[in-house]
């Protein structure tokens, strides 16, 4: 008999179940993860209460770090108690954008923690192509937040965010926080954070941001200009994926600025006439932004750098921390998030 292990397994929309299943088995090429810490991503609360996942029963959880358990035959490179983070999103390796490297853009992808098993659970199985060594100095907690932290630079990478640039932050949840940091260490000079949750802002204040503004008491648009000297942001960062918010993003930015759409939207947006007029007179870049770049022969990505600069220091990330819960408690969080019964950022899950 296959050996258990515990999980939270999806079984229906809204009905999550917390018991023993067994250990996924482990393919040539393949190794088995003990997971140390899974964070619960924002698109999880609607995948688990909305949306459901592409067939069920299915573990979720995609933002995680642990520990080699096991090697599939063929897997030289890796041994047991290795520390790994894992890039979620498993490529099929044959079509035009995956010999690019261009693997989010994969025509027929498989992904850990939504369309397959993922790691609200003690094992998870990933294909040995999939691991990133975590440096020393990084601890797993950090490390599990490798993905959001990736999703979080591509975003200023595809905003194309620079020395000198006044970056106007949209959302101080976890990924927007992630993407005023990286804003920081890109050299803007100023960071300008909105959100219309003050505890949300403090833990902006935390992270070592000064410029944070309740934009349900202020309008974004108002305080950018005022503080830009009426020009506006170079840059702006979609990262609440409010209709409202898009809108004040788009008259945010300057001469040629350029906005991000960086957060998963809730609803269509409406945009008045005199703003597209003023989007073109400005020739403002829209940019979207989706996922992160890995590379499977070690080039350089958006993975390794965010490792990178979790070891040397430059990326905080434990101050989003709000919550550390066993497994045995994760459906009680989860709820707990999607009802609003608390102050939550960063929720890492520890099977
Ligand atoms: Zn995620
Ligand atoms: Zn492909």
């Amino acid at each position: 008999m296959a050996q258990q292990m515990q999980a939270l397994v999806l079984h229906g929309v809204g009905d999550a179940r917390y018991g023993a299943v067994p250990r996924p088995g482990v393919p040539a090429g393949w190794v088995l993860v003990r997971v140390a810490f899974c964070g619960v991503c924002g698109s999880d609360i609607p995948r688990v209460f909305v949306k459901g996942t592409y067939r069920f029963p299915t573990i979720c959880g995609h933002e995680f770090a642990g520990t080699v358990a096991e090697t599939g035959s063929s897997v030289d490179d890796y041994a047991i108690g290795d520390r790994v983070a894992v890039f979620p999103l498993l490529w099929c390796g044959k079509c035009a954008a995956c010999e690019q490297g261009r693997y989010v853009q994969c025509e027929d992808y498989d992904y850990l923690g939504s369309r397959r098993d993922g790691a609200f659970a003690e094992y998870v199985a990933a294909p040995r192509q999939n691991l990133l060594r975590v440096p020393d100095g990084v601890s797993f907690e950090e490390a599990a937040m490798t993905e959001p932290a990736a999703v979080a630079l591509h975003a200023l990478r595809r905003g194309g965010c620079k020395a000198g640039d006044a970056a106007a932050i949209f959302g101080a949840g976890p990924i927007g926080l992630m993407a005023a940091q990286w804003a920081r260490i890109m050299g803007a000079s100023r960071i300008l954070i909105f959100d219309i949750d003050p505890a949300k802002l403090d833990i902006a204040r935390r992270c070592g941001f000064a410029n944070l503004y309740n934009s349900a008491e202020r309008n974004p648009v108002d305080v950018i200009r005022e503080v830009t000297a009426g020009r506006g942001a170079h840059i702006a960062i979609e990262a609440a994926g409010v209709p409202q918010t898009t809108v004040q993003a788009l008259d945010a930015v300057r001469d040629s600025g350029r906005v991000v759409l960086l957060g998963n939207p809730s609803g269509d947006v409406t945009l008045p006439a005199a703003l597209i007029s003023r989007a073109m007179r400005r020739e403002i870049t829209i940019a979207g932004t989706w996922n992160s770049t890995y590379s499977a022969r070690g080039g350089d990505d958006d993975w390794r750098t965010a490792l990178d600069a979790m070891a040397s220091g430059a990326l905080r990330l434990k101050p989003l921390i709000t919550h550390i819960v066993p497994l045995d408690q994760a459906w009680e969080t989860l709820k707990n998030i999607r009802g609003k019964a608390g102050v939550f950022s960063k929720v890492l899950i520890q099977p």
